[in-house]
């Protein structure tokens, strides 16, 4: 293996970040900062934010250093628009912070952005993401950051020339502070006077209110976004937060803001990787759990916590990739077992290991893992044939792989359960036929009537192996050959009819799960009647 620090993207921004601690604040723990909106289902996308710095954090704590990962939930944000789906008298909370609006209809938690938070820290508590979850909405309203806010006011006429780089328009009278209102709670406001010698602010409010505060008392507003951000950035000493591509832009929040840090808070910009999107591919149309927008839940339904862990760690965050809830994850679930070999062999690349190691551990332990793992598309095929039936998917997979019992071969069971029961198109889905197909059993000739009864008679090595050698072998022994003679294209031929036939005459379709698999899920009885043996 090669040396720490060379392994992968996350080894090489964990010495950046060390280095640059060192420099900016020699032995205090060391900041990791992500920030998520709870204004809504906080989308799979939107996973990124959190697992680039939860990666990075972690190798600073597996190397023994002190290292924080703050996730700030922008909770005292406004609350933009009414979703798709809620009642529309919602609209009467537009303009109010997030922890303001009431929750959606039926939810049991006290606020909207509690209702979209819990499940966003339920599936990071699942993917052993350890962090230090901060309000927005308790440090503005306990006047956390008071001081930071009389110093934004005070050099507004520096923070106003930073962002007119990149505006077109002049904006009058800039202010970085925005009221939300004493009486609606909106944040309809203008500022209309400021007094800097006395902090008296006024403001009035579209409602209709208006009143004089005194800033240096008021806990009821919050800095504008650009000017939010790198107030945090001092405020915290964070040394590495990555954001979005949309935050790079000329002008953008992050330009803008590694100036304004600097000349208006002293403090330094973060290291900040601009990270690619990840997109979704193939989810069945409204099967998420919180409406059509597809939530980090909704992944771990159908995929375990490394898996999901492992797409992050093995791209740098450059690289744009998709999440796939379509057929795709079957072929990802092989990528991922066969890496698990190699690794398990002592074959891996350093940059694989390093990305598996990543994935299935955290510097507190292992993630739980699934004890007896049978590849991800032999479970799919087996609940989808049984229709998730508990003792015939244990008969199945005892005479497959000697499970012994289902939670052996579990969390990894019920992932592949519910990704057949909600990705998979009811036409895919594979339907043992009940009776046998008379009329096709009528319709063959002698030759594959001799196949059937040879399948029927080879079914006592009933076992993965055992079927398979069987399910191949019986076109080569009606061709008179060995049963270790190599493929002809001939020999193919005749395999690909017998499996068709198979596939026709046990499930009525040309196709469908591997044929060792199929059989084994239906059972040597059942296979016999439908074959007609
Ligand atoms: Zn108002």
């Amino acid at each position: 293996m090669a040396a720490r620090g060379e392994t992968d993207w996350v080894s090489r921004f964990a010495d950046e970040v060390i280095s640059e601690a060192e420099r900016r604040a020699p032995g205090k723990t060391i900041v990791c900062a992500s920030g998520l909106s709870p204004s809504g289902p906080i989308h799979l996308g939107n996973l990124r934010e959190v697992m680039t710095p939860h990666l990075v954090a972690d190798e600073i704590r597996r190397r023994g250093r002190e290292c924080v990962h703050l996730l700030s939930w922008d909770d005292y944000d406004r609350f933009r628009r009414v979703p798709a789906g809620i009642d529309p008298a919602w609209a009467e909370h537009v303009g109010k912070p997030l922890t303001s609006v009431p929750a959606p209809p039926g939810s049991t938690h006290a606020n909207w952005a509690e209702h979209f938070k819990a499940p966003m820290i339920e599936a990071l508590a699942e993917l052993g993401v350890r962090y230090h979850g901060i309000s927005q909405t308790e440090q503005y309203t306990s006047g956390a950051y008071r001081e930071q806010i009389l110093l934004a006011v005070r050099e507004r006429a520096t923070i106003d020339a930073e962002l007119s780089r990149h505006r077109t328009k002049q904006v009058e009278d800039y202010f970085p502070y925005k009221p939300y209102c004493e009486l609606c709670e909106r944040d309809l406001t203008t500022v209309t006077a400021y007094d800097d010698e006395s902090t008296e602010l006024a403001y009035t409010c579209e409602c209709g209110f208006g009143e004089t505060v005194r800033l240096a008392e008021h806990d009821r507003g919050k800095l504008v976004w650009k000017v939010d951000w790198p107030m945090r950035w001092a405020y915290e000493g964070v040394i590495f937060e990555p954001s979005g591509v949309d935050h790079h832009s000329p002008g953008s929040a992050w330009t803008a803001g590694g100036r304004i840090v600097r000349e208006v808070f002293g403090g330094e910009q973060p290291i900040g990787p601009m990270y690619a999107f990840v997109g979704i591919a193939g989810m069945a149309k409204m099967s998420s759990s919180k409406g059509d927008v597809p939530t980090p839940a909704d992944a771990l339904e159908i995929m375990e916590a490394p898996v999901l862990r492992w797409l992050y760690a093995r791209r740098k965050p450059a690289q744009s990739f998709k999440i796939a809830f379509d057929q795709e994850i079957q072929r990802l679930y092989d990528e991922w077992d066969a890496v698990g070999r190699k690794v398990a062999a002592g074959q891996a690349q350093p940059a694989e290991l390093a990305a598996y190691d990543r994935a299935v551990r955290t510097a507190e332990g292992p993630l739980p893992a699934t004890a007896h793992p049978i590849p991800y598309r032999t479970l799919a095929s087996i609940v989808d044939i049984t229709t998730g039936h508990a003792e015939q998917t244990l008969r199945i997979l005892r005479d497959l792989d000697a499970v012994a019992g289902l939670d052996e071969a579990r969390p990894r069971l019920d992932k592949a359960q519910r990704w057949v029961d909600g990705q998979v198109p009811a036409e895919q889905r594979t339907r043992v036929r009940e009776s046998p197909d008379e009329e096709l059993l009528d319709s063959l000739g002698p030759v594959e009537r001799e196949s059937l009864r040879l399948l029927a008679d080879g079914l006592d090595d009933w076992s993965l192996d055992g079927l398979t050698t069987l399910v191949y072998g019986v076109p080569k022994r009606q061709a008179g050959l060995p049963a270790d003679a190599a493929p002809t294209p001939e020999l193919k031929a005749a395999q690909r009819a017998f499996f068709a036939l198979l596939y026709r005459l046990l499930i009525g379709r040309d196709t469908g799960p591997r044929l060792p698999t199929l059989l084994l899920a239906v059972g040597a009885d059942r296979v016999r009647k439908l074959v007609g043996a």
